[in-house]
């Protein structure tokens, strides 16, 4: 059992993370890559003491951060964080299970649209884990929506699993090999009953149990049930607080604007504020 779970490897998960650290708590630092929205930005002229730094220079500072503080992030997404009264569980997509005592969300905001179906149909017949959830579709037809690049391992079970992978790239990612390309635009998800979907195209409807859907990013209502938002961005207050007692939210994810000290101040606000939690949780 984490003290705390920092999902996220942004700037504010990153602080999160630091801040936590410091006051000896024993953390989970947890997102698959380091944030891409550093790494790809061009000069950074608004981050204080650090004028017209690259992004990918100010991503391997706070790298160079965490491990000067002998913090190992975890490569790994996590896909379902569940409240179960005192503690947190949390699904990661390699199939592993995590307990945390508080969490910290700062998984940046949600780009890819979600389809119609998809928010609905989580869980019966709509799936952000091929490796947690392939099994439960052996001998039947699944599709792939790809946002990103489907790692080999996952592909690899869903052929050896299911009668037929339709593959649906949905940008420019890696084909693999042995599926059935559908290049078309996927329109929504409709549960036919308990077992049997159908995936309706622009140009075509696909019989399947269920569509696997790789994106780097999960809306916060499917990554966290209960969880109250307004739009894209989880509703917060001034403590980084959400409405699940012990859950905090910050950076991106917690609204606008969009920038790097706001996302990392948000992070050391989230951080105190989880051991305040703690501490409060401890002497009960
Ligand atoms: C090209 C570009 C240039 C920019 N330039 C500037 C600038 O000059 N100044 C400025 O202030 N701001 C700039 N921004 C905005 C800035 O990038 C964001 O405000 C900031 O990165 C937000 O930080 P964050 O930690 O909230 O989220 P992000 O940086 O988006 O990080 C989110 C992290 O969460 C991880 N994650 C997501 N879902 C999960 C999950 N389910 N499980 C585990 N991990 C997950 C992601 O992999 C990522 O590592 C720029 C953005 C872009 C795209």
């Amino acid at each position: 059992m984490f003290d705390v779970a920092v999902i996220g490897r942004g700037p504010a998960a990153v602080s999160a993370a630091v801040t936590l650290k410091i006051r000896e708590k024993d953390i989970l630092l947890i997102g698959e890559k380091p944030s891409e929205k550093v790494a790809k930005a061009h000069k950074i002229k608004n981050y204080p003491g650090l004028f017209d730094i690259s992004g990918q220079e100010l991503g391997d500072a706070f790298e160079e951060h965490l491990n000067r503080l002998d913090i190992k992030p975890v490569s790994d997404s996590i896909v379902t964080v569940y409240a179960m009264g005192n503690s947190f569980s949390l699904q990661a997509k390699s199939g592993e299970v995590y307990s945390a005592k508080s969490v910290i969300v700062a998984t940046g905001v949600v780009n890819e649209k979600s389809i119609d179906g998809e928010k609905e149909l989580l869980g019966r017949g709509v799936s952000y884990c091929v490796t947690c959830d392939a099994q439960l579709h052996k001998g039947k037809a699944v599709a792939v929506m790809a946002y990103n690049d489907v790692p080999e391992d996952e592909t690899e079970l869903l052929k050896k699993l299911c009668t037929e992978v339709y593959f649906l790239p949905m940008g420019n990612v890696s084909v693999p090999q042995g599926v059935t390309v559908i290049n078309d635009k996927p329109l929504k998800i409709v549960s036919k009953d308990l077992f049997n979907r159908t995936l309706i195209t622009e140009g075509g409807q696909f019989d399947i149990s269920c569509v696997f859907i790789e994106k780097d990013a999960i809306a916060p209502t499917a990554l966290i049930p209960g969880i109250e938002t307004d739009g894209r961005h989880i509703l917060t207050d001034r403590k980084m607080a959400t409405n699940i007692p012990g859950l905090f939210a910050c950076g991106d994810v917690a609204g606008k604007p969009y920038q790097y000290v706001k996302a990392a101040g948000e992070g050391n606000v989230a951080a105190l504020s989880a051991v305040e939690y703690i501490s409060g949780m401890n002497s009960n």
